[in-house]
């Protein structure tokens, strides 16, 4: 029995440190970020998925060209990775045109065509199956079966729907991406145990994710479902030498105390050099165990989901 390891990784211009889109970390990004993670596939010899989204890509093309030359999958993390673009609050024109725009974007930079897609922040609504359809994906990763997350990212109420979501990779229903039905469309969810299984729990809290890993691992034991863990090589450069404040969203004090501020401290652990060894142990423990590390596509090819 063949088990999989789909590691997949999300490309945009996000700044932890700064908690916003810069075009000047999507440059370091490019130039450091980026390298430092090609360079830990390549130690392990292993294949991956790198969605981008349609924003960085035109800013800085070779981002593209530099994994695709390493051999990775290129996909899709729609157009804009802003919140009032999510796909959770779009109306369907506004989420073809992001979605169009995007696979238009990399397909013209790759020459290759683009077939998987990743949600920025995994928001999505009930029409953007029907939108990934007529754009022509075939493969989308952006549910996160059994995982809870009400209060801790954007659309948390809307994600609830993750709770129902099938665990194994499945055809999705054209009306509601998150049920079982006859579609062209292929979702293989994103691997959660109630936590996001994520680089972001995996720099912040290492030992929640080392409880996931035997769990998951042991999971795929029985219903072979694919290791399916999301990246981002944003995480691989450490802004921490520039001043920044820190937005104040929460009303109150005590709320500005422990939410704003704790947040902004946690998410921003382990950032640059000191997150490659943590991200190493992740690889190595399913390597040791004999899984296969594969990119979505070929995934879905070799074992039928897709017809060759
Ligand atoms: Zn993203």
């Amino acid at each position: 029995m063949e088990r999989y390891a789909l590691w997949t990784n999300d490309v945009e211009t996000t700044s932890i440190w700064f908690n916003t889109l810069r075009d000047e970390t999507g440059l370091k990004v490019w130039k450091e970020g980026m390298p430092a993670l090609l360079d830990i596939y390549e130690q392990f010899g292993i294949k991956s998925t790198f969605f981008f989204t349609g924003y960085i890509a035109k800013l800085y093309p070779d981002i593209v060209k530099m994994v695709q030359g390493r051999g990775h999958e290129i996909g899709s993390h729609s157009f804009s990775h802003r919140k009032e673009d999510g796909l959770d609050v779009l109306p369907y024109a506004k989420q073809l045109q992001q979605l169009q725009q995007s696979k238009a974007v990399l397909e013209d930079i790759s020459g290759e065509k683009v077939i998987s897609f990743r949600s920025p922040a995994l928001r999505l609504s009930k029409d953007t199956a029907r939108a990934l359809i007529e754009s022509g994906y075939r493969i989308d990763s952006s549910v996160a079966s059994q995982r809870f997350d009400l209060f801790l990212s954007f659309g948390g109420r809307k994600k609830l729907n993750w709770l129902r979501a099938p665990r194994l990779p499945y055809r999705v229903d054209e009306n509601n991406i998150f049920r079982r039905g006859n579609s062209p469309l292929v979702e293989v969810p994103l691997s959660a145990t109630l936590f996001p299984y994520v680089s972001t729990t995996m720099r912040i809290f290492p030992t929640i994710t080392g409880l996931q890993r035997r769990l998951l691992h042991s999971e795929s034991g029985w219903n072979q479902k694919p290791i399916v863990f999301d990246i981002h090589p944003n995480e691989f450069i450490d802004e921490s030498s520039e001043q920044r404040t820190i937005e104040r969203r929460s009303k109150n004090l005590l709320a500005y105390y422990l939410k704003d501020l704790l947040r902004a401290k946690l998410k921003a652990k382990n950032l640059g050099p000191k997150a490659a060894p943590l991200y190493k142990q992740e690889i190595a423990y399913y390597q040791l165990r004999g899984y296969t590390f594969d990119t979505l596509k070929s995934y879905c090819f070799k074992t039928g989901l897709l017809p060759s």
